[in-house]
């Protein structure tokens, strides 16, 4: 197996003002991270845990090697909170996957409750539990799970990076199969909307991850967004040389616009689009897109105006003609 297209996607929401997610999409690495904190902390905390996250090398392996990820982003949010009073308190959520396609497997960190999902067959399997209050409530039988979905204290988080000295990472390793798409995601979109429909949204994108992403965040949107919402999808390919699977490699093509899938959400909202190369062609240059919604009507705009042209000397030879 391989890593076959990758996409990532983050966007403020319809709620907040500032977004405090962070993601990585850069295969073999894909993160979530969701900031918390007063003033432009939890922005902080978030960029901290992803840059320590990048460090991540050829050497680093497994679910041991993503909670050692985990664990020295921690320590260095914790020292910048006790440098910088502004960002005392300040903590975000990780949730890693870090993909070994040798093994045939992912491995996964992760604390807080942003989320990783496999969909297999159609089936849509939750791999991380939430570090929240509701979550606890849920495991002791006080919360089903329809009451925890709309619980006042449905984004209170029970585990955070950056907040102690030390954290504890929920890490371990799930298989991988040509035809599995992962799925790590901001409490933004598992708030707002609910695995089946995220199961759907996904299929319906036919293994389009580009798509699929910007699909899930707008259909976030159109529930209210109420939070930064952040998607990282990848796909797992077979290895590639003959034709049937190749076609399934290729790198994402350029998506034609923002706009044109964002429920005709036309507003200037931050909204980052992050599409890699696929693993084995080069990461080092422009690997990943930062494009901010573009109108779709730029391709129609410039036929109508190659048409005037063409109309306009058709014209001047008639013109030439009759006189
Ligand atoms: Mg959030």
């Amino acid at each position: 197996m391989r890593i076959g297209r990758a996409a990532g996607v983050t966007d403020t929401g319809r709620r907040r003002l500032r977004n405090e997610d962070a993601f990585i999409c850069e295969p073999p690495l894909f993160a979530v991270a969701d900031g918390m904190g007063g003033a432009r902390a939890g922005e902080i905390a978030a960029g901290l845990a992803a840059a320590a996250l990048e460090e991540a090398d050829a050497e680093t392996r497994g679910a041991r090697g993503v909670e050692a990820l985990i664990v020295e982003a921690n320590r260095r949010i914790w020292e910048r909170a006790l440098e910088d009073p502004a960002t005392a308190g300040m903590g975000t959520t990780v949730t890693a996957a870090l993909v070994d396609a040798a093994a045939g497997t992912v491995a996964i960190g992760h604390v807080g409750d942003s989320r990783a999902y496999r969909l297999r067959n159609g089936v849509l399997e939750q791999l991380t539990t939430d570090h929240s209050l509701v979550a606890e409530l849920v495991e002791s039988g006080i919360l089903t799970p329809e009451e925890a979905e709309h619980h006042p204290q449905r984004s209170a988080i029970t585990r955070a990076l950056g907040t102690e000295p030390s954290v504890e990472v929920d890490a371990f390793t799930v298989d991988a199969r040509p035809g599995d798409v992962f799925l790590i995601c901001s409490d933004g979109l598992s708030a707002m909307v609910d695995d089946k429909e995220v199961a759907s949204v996904v299929e319906g994108a036919e293994r389009d991850v580009a798509r699929a992403a910007e699909a899930l965040v707008a259909t976030a949107n159109a529930h209210g967004g109420e939070d930064n919402v952040t998607v990282v999808l990848f796909d797992i390919a077979a290895e590639s040389s003959d034709g049937a699977v190749g076609a399934a490699a290729q790198p994402v093509a350029e998506e034609p616009a923002v706009a044109e899938t964002a429920t005709g959400d036309t507003t200037a909202d931050p909204h980052v689009v992050a599409e890699p190369e696929q693993e084995d062609a080069p990461s080092e240059a422009g690997a990943s897109l930062r494009r901010h919604g573009a109108g779709p009507g730029g391709r129609l705009a410039a036929i109508l105006f190659i048409l005037a042209v063409l109309a306009l000397g058709a014209l001047a030879l008639y013109w030439g003609v009759v006189h």
